[in-house]
Parts: structure tokens; sequence; C-alpha cells
């Protein structure tokens, strides 16, 4: 008997088959199942995504038929095609290219009985028993407390917890409870980027170890095709309990979630920044939804935590209007609770807090209130006032007299500069020229380690000219500093200093540049650990989530550039690194009073760094809160950006004013409610001689921004088919843009 069936296929985002295709086979196919079918003359994966009453329409002979399924592999779930399905519609892509981006592309070359081959690999049961509780450290009271209120109350949680207050721990025995608690339920912990955690990789490794080896796994884009499929069909068939992943992780297949941790929530790299543009982090939250939906009542809902020491101000609001709630860990682990002064004392010798029923009172504010610079544990925040310093100098002399004292005591010191390369910008003082990329609106970056200058956009990269091409000058100079020179700097200004041991002094760097060979990263954070470095100098990858024992000074170079840029969440994205650098510094209890975070800046006043001095997010967060919600920005609006790339700035801006007022004239859905500002050209106008424009349209409600959207793609289909702008090379929706 012949079927009838709707497949999704993975199709361009902007082809004319964007919806999925009827197909027909002979045996009935549930939706979900993996199927291959004929697309043009190739033979691609699909999706099974309904079963059709009829051909619809499609004569006889024209329908193709599957060529065959992935026999033994279970469909996708029902729950799994809907949080596709909502990604797709929500971030404007198609249904296609959502899914099958979800599926590990060697899922796409595997033939029927090498897929066979790996689905019949038994897995090993563990033997061993779970750690108990006399095995694991005691907890703080203030983890037990949040363990308590996240198992207490079924909302998302935000887990508000200062760097170094544990929050891994907490993470660990959710996940362990939800583990115990059902022998078929699966966990999904989400990290930033997971070649810079190489540490909180291995605790969950060591403590899941007696599920079984390969229980726990790992998904993310550093993976080769074939782990990544191991890793995909593990999570699938349900053997993998434990799954440790970057974004991508949210649309694996995992039939029986029950857990989803988010760390480092607030971290951008959640939002995909291709393709379907959506937010990790966001679908999270929606997918425990779905999944609590369609979950056996007795499993109970699928729970979601979010942590981070500096939340995004979406969840911080959410926090505030009780669709989340709020979990408090203000305090250093080892720090005696509430004291204001910070008694020194051993992580070990901490003791295991409260009974549950005996909890401290509810919520942390009174916490904050009580701050003082140096309490909880967190380092002591110096504000260097650069316009009291001699000019031009790159290292403040307090600052290196201060690392000096460390090294002379066998303390590391962490010097953080958000830049890479030598300089960012070549110049010659004759003539005025500048090493600008041919390409690119953008300044080749001078690399002096192999004499280049590279553009950090395109690629473009050149050797270092002898003289200046403008006027002959030979004498062309490095304008301002990045890492490379930092690094050669500080060797100079520290040449005097010695080690406790006599020894030389050891300088380390770790940025993009460093750690381009696969294990790099991992060897050179190994030797900061193993206490080889005395000063590590690096960009944002040295100041994030890194548990550093015996780093007990943290300098913020040059951080003012944010203070005043254009983006809406440059000052909160400041504020985070700035947090979370400081977060490096005395996360040993026996160093953290005397840890310290500098911050060298021509603006000491700037209301930001008061919050910062304070550690204060709560204040930051209001202020800024405050800033937004009178300007109708995310939280209390909603946004999305058109971008468009074409040769001329013209064709690009006029591509997007053009399809702006036709959707007006149309009167489009939404429209009514929905804002469109005109095309301007975007910050780095000009990439690899492309010309890029943007579109920024807004609204006070999501969903008339979202019904105006959908309606407004197929105008957008049609404008690009306008002779104007045949030329235009591409264009895409960013719904909830994380940059402006
Ligand atoms: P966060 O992620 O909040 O910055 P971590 O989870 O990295 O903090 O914890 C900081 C350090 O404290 C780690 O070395 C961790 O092993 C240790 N730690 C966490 N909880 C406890 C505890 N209850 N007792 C002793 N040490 C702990
Ligand atoms: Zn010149
Ligand atoms: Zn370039």
């Amino acid at each position: 008997m012949t079927h009838w069936l709707s497949v999704v296929v993975a199709t361009p985002a902007h082809s004319a088959v964007a919806g999925p295709l009827t197909y027909r086979s002979e045996s009935l196919l549930g939706p979900g199942s993996l199927v291959r079918v004929p697309l043009g003359k190739r033979e691609v994966l699909g999706v099974v995504w309904e079963q059709l009453p009829d051909s619809g329409g499609l004569a006889e002979a024209q329908a193709k038929s599957v060529l065959g399924a992935l026999d033994g592999l279970a469909p996708l779930s029902a729950t799994w095609r809907r949080l596709v399905g909502f990604t797709a519609s929500y971030y404007q892509r198609s249904l296609g290219e959502v899914a099958l981006a979800a599926l590990p592309p060697q899922l796409r070359e595997l033939s029927t009985v090498q897929l066979a081959r790996r689905l019949k690999r038994p897995v090993k049961d563990s033997a061993s028993a779970p750690p108990d509780a006399r095995q694991l450290v005691a907890l703080s009271a203030q983890q037990t407390q949040a363990l308590a209120q996240f198992e207490a109350d079924t909302r998302p949680a935000l887990l508000f917890g200062a760097t170094g207050s544990g929050k891994t721990e907490v993470y660990l025995r959710a996940a362990a409870r939800v583990l115990a608690a059902d022998p078929g339920a699966q966990v999904l912990v989400m990290v930033p980027e997971i070649n810079l955690t190489p540490q909180l990789q291995a605790r969950f490794e060591e403590r899941f170890a007696h599920l079984g080896k390969e229980r726990v796994v790992s998904l993310h884009s550093g993976l080769s095709p074939a782990q990544r499929l191991k890793s995909w069909l593990a999570a699938h068939a349900g053997q993998a309990r434990l799954v440790l992943g970057t974004r991508m992780a949210v649309l694996a297949s995992l039939p029986k979630l029950q857990l989803i941790v988010v760390d480092e929530e607030h971290d951008p790299s959640y939002k995909q920044q291709e393709g379907a543009r959506y937010s990790a982090r966001d679908l999270a939250v929606y997918r425990a939804k779905l999944e609590t939906d369609a979950a056996n009542p007795a499993h109970g809902p699928c729970r979601v935590l979010l942590g981070t020491a500096t939340p995004s101000l979406e969840s911080w609001q959410a926090t505030i209007t009780g669709r989340y709630q709020r979990l408090s860990m203000s305090e250093r682990i080892g720090v005696t609770p509430s004291s204001g002064d910070t008694t020194s004392m051993g992580a070990e010798e901490f003791s295991d807090g409260p009974p549950l029923g005996k909890l401290a009172p509810p919520g942390g504010s009174e916490v904050h209130a009580v701050t003082s610079v140096g309490a909880n544990g967190l380092p002591k925040i110096r504000l260097l006032d650069m316009n009291h310093q001699p000019k031009h100098c790159t290292l403040a002399p307090p600052l290196l007299e201060a690392i000096g004292a460390r090294i002379a005591r066998g303390e590391q010191s962490l010097i953080f500069l958000n830049r890479r390369g030598y300089a960012p910008v070549l110049a010659c003082h004759d003539c005025g020229w500048k090493s600008e990329c041919p390409h690119c609106s953008a300044y080749r970056v001078f690399h002096k380690i192999d004499r280049t200058l590279r553009c950090h956009h395109c690629g473009f990269t050149a050797r270092v000219p002898r003289a200046c091409p403008g006027c002959g000058n030979v004498d062309i100079a490095p304008l301002g500093k990045g890492t490379e020179r930092l690094e050669e700097h500080l060797a100079e200004l520290l040449a005097g200093v010695q080690r406790p041991d006599g020894g030389a002094l050891r300088i380390a760097r770790i940025d993009a540049d460093t750690t381009r060979l696969k294990g790099a990263l991992e060897s050179q954070l190994a030797s900061v650990h193993a206490r080889e470095v005395d000063v590590l100098v690096g960009t944002q990858m040295i100041a994030k989530g890194h548990d550093f024992r015996h780093i007990t000074l943290v300098a913020a170079v040059n951080p003012d550039g944010a203070l005043f840029s254009s983006d809406f969440r440059a000052p909160e994205r400041l504020f985070g690194l700035l947090m979370q650098a400081a977060g490096r510094a005395g996360r040993d209890a026996l160093h953290s009073e005397a840890s310290e975070m500098w911050v060298q800046t021509f603006h000491p006043q700037h209301p930001l760094f008061a919050a910062l001095k304070q550690h204060d997010y709560p204040a930051f967060a209001a202020q800024e809160l405050r800033e937004r919600e009178a300007a109708g920005m995310s939280p209390f609006g909603y946004s999305a950006l058109v971008r468009a790339e074409a040769r001329t700035q013209e064709v690009a801006q006029g591509f997007l004013n053009t399809a702006a007022a036709a959707a007006q004239t149309q009167q489009l859905s939404g429209h009514a409610q929905v804002t469109s500002y005109p095309a301007v050209p975007m910050t780095i106008q000009r990439v690899a001689n492309i010309e890029r424009a943007q579109m920024l349209v807004e609204s006070p409600s999501r969903a008339a921004l979202q019904r105006f959207l959908a309606a407004w793609q197929p105008v957008l289909f049609e404008t690009r088919q306008q002779g104007d702008f045949k030329s235009l090379v591409r264009w895409a929706v960013d719904v909830d843009p994380i940059a402006i």
C-alpha cells in the first residue's frame, strides 16, 4: 500500500523549497523516522515530519519514493520535533535547515549496514555504586540552601553565585539526584566553550565515573565526525545519561531529558552567529518546558538551572518578575559565613552546612547591602586613575610594583588585555599611512612574531613592509598594544624581579594565537596550575571560568573602550568580563584576603566601576535596567536585525529599505506595533570587499514582532528578486541579537 509522507531535508535557507517535501513510501514510516530520499540528482538524509492523508495534489508520476529508512534508529521524539519547529519559526529559518543541522553530519554518509554495526555495539553497565556522601566534599551552607530551594520550586532557576562560590558542586549534586532517582533519566550540562573548561569536564567525568565510561559523553564542534556521531547516537538511544556540550547540544535528541544546566548563562557564545541564530540558553528554558509538558507524570518535570556570577539582564529581570526563581550564593567557598572580615580557612576544613530546616533566611539582598570591598572572600578592587599616571604608560608604576611584590612572594598574577597581536595598527608618523586592510574597513593587526600584518576580519595577511608604502619612510611604528607586545613589555619592565627561589621570572601568554594547535591550551593551562608561570598575560580566554588556585592579583590593562560603545550591551559585557576576571584571583581561601583586582582607567568615576568596586552586580543591573526600560530595550522590548550584504552599500541598504517600505504599504500583520529604522552600515562596514548594512526592527510585543517577521519573510524574498537587488550577496534575520 502507498503511504504519503512529508519529509524535511536540508534545503538552503533561501531556496524556493523551504518547507517539507512530499514523498511516497511503500512501508509505513512514523513521524521522526530518519530516511534517505532523492532530491534533484542527489540522495539526501531527511526526517519524516508527518503522515499525509493523500498525495496533496502531487501527480502520481511526479512523486518520488523514499529510498530507505535508517532502520534500528528509534524515531526522533515528538518533543524534539516540536523544539526544532519552534526554533525554525522563532528564528525565521527553514525547518529542514534547523532539523538537519541538529543531526551529526556523519549520519548522512553512513550506509544502513555501517549504522547497524555501530548500533549493535553493547554498552557496558556499570558495576560500581555512586560515591556516597562521606566521599564528597561537605556542602557549604549556601550550597545546601540553593539545592533545597531548587528542589522545592519547579520554576526555571537562576543560580546567582559569586565566582568561587562553588556553583559546579551544585550542578553536580543536582545532576546526581536526577540520575539516581530514575535509572533512565538524562541530564544535559551546557558550557560556553568546552575547550576553555577542561577542568569542568574532568570533574563531571570523575563524579559520574560510576555510571560507566560510555554513559557520560560530550557533544561539541571540536569532536571528530566519528566521535560526534557516537555521542549523538548514545544520547539518542538513551545510553548516555549525562551529556556535556556546547550550544549545539541543546538540539540533541535526548528522549529522557530531566535536567538542563546552563553554566555561565550570560556568555555570548550561547548565541549561534550564523545560520539559525538561536540562543541556546533561551532554547534550554523552552525545551525544559516542552519536555515537562510531554513527560510521563511519573518522571516529574524537566528542570532547568542557569548559573553565573553575572547574569544576563534578561535572566536577572526574569527573577524580578518571578518567571524564574533566584538562588543566591554570595560567599566564596572557605569563607566564614557572613563575616565581613575574611578569616582565612582552608577549604578542606570547612564543615558541613546546617541541616535542612535550619537554613539561613532566604534571599541574598541583605548580603549585598553589607558587601564591603574584599568581603565574602572576593578580591579587593582597585581603580587606578590613569589621569594621574605618567603619560603613555602601559602599566602604571604602582601596579608594576604590586606585580613585582607578588612574584617575590611566589604568587601568580594575571594581566588581562582583550586584544591579541602585537599592536592593533602600524603607522607612519611622516605621512599618516596606517595598516588598513585593503578588503575591509578595519586596520590590520601587527603580529611581531612572524612580522605580519593580519586582518582579524577577513584573514588577509601580508608581510610587514620594509618601508612606509605611502612615503618610503623606514620608520613605521606600532600604535597601541596587544597581548604580544604587552608580554614583551612586561619582560623588560620586570627584568630585575626575582622569584623567591632566585630563579628567573616566567611570563606566559594565552590567546587565540598561542593556542592554535590542538592541545596547546590544555598544556598552557596546566603549566599555570603547576605554578610554572609567574605572570600570565592574555585575552578573555583566561578571564573566564578557570579555577586557578595561586593567582592573587588580576589586572585589566585597558578596559575603557567598552564604556562608550554604541552597542547598548557593551557595559553589560564589560561588567561581566571584569567580574569574571576578578573571579580568577584569590580562589584559594588562604590567599583570598590579600587578593586584588586592579583596573586601569581614565574614568574612575564611571558608575559601572562604582558597582564593580563593591562586587555589586544587583546595583549595576538595577542601573542598567532603568536605562533599558526607559529606552524600551531588551528585556523590556524585543528586536531583530536584518542584515544584508552586497558589493555596494547602496544595494545592501536599498534592499532593506525597499522591503521595509513594502511591509508598510502592505500593512503586514503586526506592523502597527513594530518600528523599523532606516538601514545603516554595520560598524565594520566592509569585510572581504563585501559591504554590510543592517536594519533594526523593534516592538514592545514579542508576539507582534514574531508575526511581523513571519509575514515579512516572503516580502524579503520577493524584494530580492527585483532587478535592482539581483547583486545582493545574502541577507539574514537575527532575532534577539546580542550585538548591535
Ligand atoms: P564557581 O564555579 O562558583 O566559580 P567552583 O565550582 O569552581 O566555583 O568552586 C570553587 C572551588 O571550590 C573549586 O576548587 C571546588 O572544588 C571547591 N569547592 C566547591 N564546593 C566546595 C565545598 N563544599 N567544600 C570545599 N570545596 C569546595
Ligand atoms: Zn609614510
Ligand atoms: Zn580584511
